[in-house]
């Protein structure tokens, strides 16, 4: 099985970066989760050889598809990566499936993590399969799994896949590093019920109602048509792409071919268009920019002086004595 979620960095394992680079380039599977284990790590001694390591598996020119997939806990997502995932392993392609578990930063706990997913698929040789931890910092999330990416890419991966549990921030981040974002929804329940807002929703390539089997088909068409009318009043995709509905059962495995259809369309059109570069140079800048400020904000909170400035402020804050505003101002005026 490719999944590796029990490996332990230690010591005697520490690979330098290139070695680890070298291994993993082969497509070594190991490697690769030890790769992510080593950029996950907050050990500031792993740092530095973390850094180089994605230094050496940057490549702007990667033909890759990265693909997004959200929904609310329930709709089906396992499910549907088990059946859409054997179609891409069976077309000769590698597929790696990050599943970012944005429950374990509030909970210590995890949604994804606590069940057995994706088993079958994660016994495939050409499949990888890898629980991505939230990380405890802001932008923890989007920082690792950015940089996983990069990671599966340099081991040869040609799909990457990024699942994540439809209920709030973590979906902008994800399609903020994604090429295409599908959304998996239910029929039979208002958007309010799924908990789905409204903008990711407009994020959306392509929304697909799953469990359209049994007595369920024809209300799953009539979502399906709602919905799609629905989507004329979104504003249109910078891509110039249409977002489109499909309906699928991903336990009798029933419409799933033509799904991984419009994301082999989208690549095509958006790579012959050049959009494809264009948002990843887009993305790129963001992650640079993103980067600066993360930097920058760490490295001005965890001054001590600063610390206890802001403890300080907070009481007043809390006493009444002095505005949220007016804090701050006093705060950054030692930038
Ligand atoms: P996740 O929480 O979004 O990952 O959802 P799961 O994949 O764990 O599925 C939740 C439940 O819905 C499970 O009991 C699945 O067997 C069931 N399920 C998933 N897909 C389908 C489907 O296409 N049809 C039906 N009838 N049930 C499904």
């Amino acid at each position: 099985m490719a999944t590796n979620k029990n490996f332990n960095f230690n010591k005697k394992q520490n690979y330098s970066s290139s070695e680890l680079f070298k291994k993993l380039s082969t497509g070594d599977v190991i490697a690769l989760s030890q790769a992510i284990t080593l950029i996950e790590s907050e050990n500031l001694a792993h740092k530095e050889t973390a850094n180089e390591l994605i230094k050496l598996s940057f490549s702007s020119h990667n033909k890759s598809l990265r693909l997004g997939i959200t929904g609310v806990p329930g709709v089906g997502k396992s499910t549907f990566i088990e059946s859409f995932g054997e179609i891409i392993a069976t077309s000769g392609k590698k597929l790696a499936v990050l599943a970012i578990d944005p429950s374990s930063q509030q909970t210590g706990g995890s949604i994804l993590g606590d069940k057995t997913r994706m088993e079958e698929l994660g016994k495939k040789s050409n499949v990888f399969i890898r629980p991505s931890p939230a990380g405890n910092t802001l932008g923890g999330v989007a920082r690792s799994t950015r940089e996983s990416i990069l990671l599966c890419e340099a081991a040869g991966f040609d799909i990457i896949l990024i699942e994540t549990v439809g209920v709030g921030q973590s979906e902008t981040e994800v399609h903020s590093m994604v090429d295409f974002f599908l959304l998996l929804m239910l029929s039979g329940a208002g958007d309010e019920l799924q908990g789905i807002k409204r903008g990711i929703m407009e994020m959306a390539d392509l929304v697909v109602i799953n469990k359209s089997d049994g007595n369920n088909v024809t209300k799953a068409k009539s979502a399906q048509k709602l919905l799609q009318s629905a989507l004329h009043y979104f504003p249109p995709h910078l891509s110039g792409w249409t977002t489109k509905t499909l309906t699928c059962s991903s336990l009798k495995n029933t419409g799933i071919k033509e799904i991984w259809g419009e994301c082999l369309n989208y690549h095509q059109q958006m790579t012959e268009s050049g959009y494809l570069t264009q948002n990843r140079n887009k993305q790129n800048k963001n992650w640079f920019q993103q980067s600066i400020t993360l930097y920058l904000k760490n490295v001005f909170l965890k001054r001590p002086k600063i610390k206890s400035l802001i403890d300080l402020k907070e009481e007043q804050i809390l006493n009444g004595s002095i505005s949220p505003f007016q804090a701050a101002d006093e705060v950054t005026s030692l930038l």
